[in-house]
């Protein structure tokens, strides 16, 4: 008889056992709502970290501080900032680790050869989808929930997210530890407890993604409006759906002259 492993079906939480997780953590400290993250999914989380920004940072300073054997795991692009492969390299050593990289099925050059040279200049959201959505669907597969790095005040379109989300997308509970913290407590937890970051985080780039698609913020701007400049485009479709895009009209294109290595 054959024998089959099938992967248990994960189980949906319903609206209501989503309110009473909420409503118990909405004032809770992050490190109160990991350790009750930890507590639900016994070794079933995993951590995103894309070490391209202070929340993922402090996230994982707790989260291994709590567990050290809490998986961490970032899509890797093949277009990251080299400061970002740095801090990867080093949180390795500082903490022990192996974060677990997660690629694109296409290289870049597979990539140029099926879809044209510099997809993300023509259609980021698939060159998102090829290249961070599709990996990280492959990191999520064996996990109940993930933890990841959003906070309410980093853009308009997360203003208003739970601390416990039913992540339709990729099928598991999203914890979003540090939702209600804004980026002034995220950096002083860093300060206090020598957590490293990424350096770029203090030259202009509040948020980090591919060498392509990040331009520094002026003065002012959304911290996330460094991200894809050039497109009515803020998400790369992990944690929103990424809206149909268009080329600013006009928009003076500006990566290359401001991004680092870009
Ligand atoms: S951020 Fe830009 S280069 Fe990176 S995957 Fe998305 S569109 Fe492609």
């Amino acid at each position: 008889m054959q024998n089959l492993t099938l992967e248990p079906q994960k189980r949906q939480w319903t609206d209501e056992e989503l309110e009473a997780a909420n409503k118990r953590l909405e004032a809770a400290s992050p490190e109160e709502i990991l350790a009750w993250a930890l507590e639900q999914f016994p070794g079933k989380v995993t951590l995103a970290c894309s070490f391209g920004g202070v929340s993922g940072m402090a996230l994982l300073d707790m989260t291994l501080k709590l567990d050290r054997s809490v998986p961490v795991f970032y899509a890797d692009t093949d277009f990251l900032f080299p400061e970002t492969y740095a801090l990867r390299d080093l949180v390795a050593e500082r903490y022990g680790i192996e974060p677990l990289a997660f690629k694109s099925a296409l290289t870049p050059l597979e990539q140029a050869a099926q879809y044209g040279d510099a997809l993300w200049s023509r259609d980021p959201n698939l060159c998102c989808d090829l290249r961070k959505v599709e990996p990280t669907a492959r990191a999520l597969e064996s996990f109940d929930a993930w933890i990841t790095g959003i906070r309410r005040d980093q853009s308009s379109t997360r203003k208003e997210v739970a601390i416990v989300e039913w992540d339709a997308k990729f099928g598991l509970v999203k914890v979003n530890a540090l939702a209600a913290w804004d980026e002034t407590q995220t950096r002083a937890y860093l300060a206090e407890h020598d957590v490293p970051y990424n350096p770029l985080n203090d030259q202009g780039y509040p948020s980090l993604g591919c060498t392509h698609c990040t331009r520094p913020v002026q003065i002012g701007e959304d911290p996330r409006a460094g991200r894809w400049a050039d497109f009515d485009k803020t998400e790369c479709g992990l944690h929103f759906e990424a809206p149909v895009v268009e080329k600013k009209p006009g928009f003076l294109s500006i990566l290359k002259n401001l991004a680092p290595g870009g």
